[in-house]
C-alpha cells in the first residue's frame, strides 16, 4: 500500500503504516535530486540493516526534489515496506527536511546519512555498538575523507576545531551526516535555518553525552554536492547563534552587559583623563579624537546593556509564553513501597 502523506509535519499514526511491529532504528535521510543514487542507496542501506537484525524503518524525505527522485522512491514504497518517503511541498534545505524526518522517526534510536552513497550503510552497527554503550549521541568521523581538499577539507578542519572549542563539544567530524542519537534526546533539540550541522552540540545542551567513532566515506558517485563554499560564512554565524543560545538565552545580559560595561568604563576613565587635562591643566580639549571616543564608548555601554535588558524580557517572554521550562529533566524516581524513614 502506498501512503500519500499531505502533512509531513504531523506523525504519520500508525494505522496509516501497513507494519506491526515498531522500529529499534529509524534511519532518516535528507534527499534533494538524487535519482542515480536511490536504487543503489535503497539496496545498500537494507542488506547492511537486515544484516544487522534489528527492526527498522527508512524514511527518507524528499526535499522538494525537481527530478525524478520521488516518482524512484514511490516505487521503492512498492517493493520495501521498511521504506517511509515524505515529501516536502518544496526545497526547505537540509535541516528542515532532517526535521521533518525526525518528526515522523518511530525507533528509539534515529540514524542520520546522505542520499549520495558517501556514508557507507555497513558503518550502522559501529555506531549501535556505542548506543549499546550508553552514549546518546555517536557521531560519524569520516577519517579518510574522499574530498577535495582546499575548498572542502580545510575549510571543514577549521570549522570543526572552531565548533569544537566555542560548544565544549569536541568532535573531528560536525560535517559527516552519519551520527546516530536516541530519540529521546533528539525530541528536545528544535532545528532552524542549518543548524542541523550542529546537532550534536545542541543535543550536549540538552544534556546528551556524545562520542564519535571513524567510518568510511566515499567520493560522490553520481549528482553534484548542494552545497559551496559559502556555506562557511552561514556556518561562522550559526555557530555564534548556537553558542549565545546555548549558554545565555535564559541571562542575555550576561553577554551584552558585560560588554557594555567594558565599553562604559573605558568611555568613562577616558573622559575622567580628559576632563582633567582641561581643568587640571587647563589644556583644550575640544577638538581632541579622544574625546570622540570616550563618548561614543559610554554610548555604546550603555546601549549594550539596554539591549541586554530587552533580550532578558524576551527571554521571559519566550519561556513563559510556551510554559516551557529552563531545564530539561532525564528522570525523575521515587517509590511508593519503599518503608517510611
Ligand atoms: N540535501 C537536502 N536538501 C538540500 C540540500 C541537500 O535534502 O537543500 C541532501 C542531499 O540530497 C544529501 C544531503 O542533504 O543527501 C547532503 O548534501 P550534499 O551531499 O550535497 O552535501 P555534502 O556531502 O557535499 O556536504
Ligand atoms: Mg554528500
Amino acid at each position: 500500500m502506498t501512503t500519500a502523506l499531505e502533512e509531513p509535519n504531523v506523525a504519520i499514526s500508525d494505522d496509516v503504516l501497513t507494519r506491526s511491529e515498531r522500529p529499534l532504528i529509524s534511519v532518516v535521510i535528507p534527499l534533494y535530486n538524487e535519482e542515480e543514487s536511490i536504487p543503489h542507496l535503497c539496496s545498500a542501506l537494507t542488506a547492511a540493516l537486515q544484516r544487522y537484525g534489528k527492526p527498522y524503518e527508512i524514511i527518507v524525505v524528499d526535499d522538494g526534489s525537481k527530478d525524478r527522485s520521488f516518482e524512484l522512491l514511490a516505487e521503492q514504497t512498492q517493493r520495501d515496506r521498511h521504506l517511509i518517503v515524505i515529501q516536502l511541498r518544496r526545497n526547505f534545505g537540509q535541516t528542515a527536511a532532517f526535521a521533518a524526518g525526525f518528526n515522523n522517526a518511530r525507533g528509539d534510536v534515529v540514524i542520520t546519512m546522505d542520499a549520495d552513497l558517501q556514508n557507507d550503510p555497513d558503518d550502522i552497527p559501529l555506531l549501535m555498538e556505542k548506543i549499546d554503550e550508553g552514549y546518546d549521541i555517536v557521531s560519524g568521523w569520516r577519517k579518510d575523507r574522499q574530498d577535495r581538499f582546499l575548498d572542502r577539507r580545510l575549510p571543514s578542519m577549521i570549522a570543526n576545531r572552531l565548533i569544537s572549542n566555542v560548544t565544549d563539544v569536541r568532535l573531528h567530524d560536525y560535517g559527516c551526516s552519519l551520527k546516530a542519537y536516541r530519540r529521546d534526546v533528539l525530541q528536545h533539540v528544535r532545528l532552524y535555518g542549518e543548524l542541523h550541522r550542529f546537532i550534536p552540540a545542541l543535543a550536549s545542551q540538552v544534556g546528551g553525552t556524545v562520542t564519535e567513532v571513524p567510518v568510511n566515506h566515499r567520493a560522490r558517485q553520481y549528482g553534484r554536492s548542494k552545497y559551496g563554499i559559502s556555506r562557511a560564512v552561514r556556518v561562522a554565524l550559526d555557530l555564534i547563534t548556537v553558542w549565545f543560545l546555548g549558554g545565555y538565552s535564559t541571562r542575555p545580559i550576561h553577554v551584552f552587559g558585560t560588554l557594555g560595561l567594558i565599553s562604559a568604563a573605558g568611555g568613562f576613565v577616558i573622559g575622567l583623563y580628559l576632563t582633567f587635562l582641561k581643568l587640571g591643566l587647563g589644556q583644550s580639549i575640544g577638538t581632541r579624537p579622544m574625546l570622540q571616543l570616550a563618548v561614543l564608548l559610554v554610548v555604546i555601554g550603555v546601549q549594550l546593556i539596554t539591549m541586554g535588558l530587552l533580550g532578558e524580557m524576551m527571554t521571559r517572554t519566550y519561556f513563559e509564553s510556551q510554559d516551557k521550562p529552563i531545564y530539561v529533566v532525564r528522570q525523575v524516581i521515587s517509590n511508593s513501597d519503599a518503608q517510611e524513614s
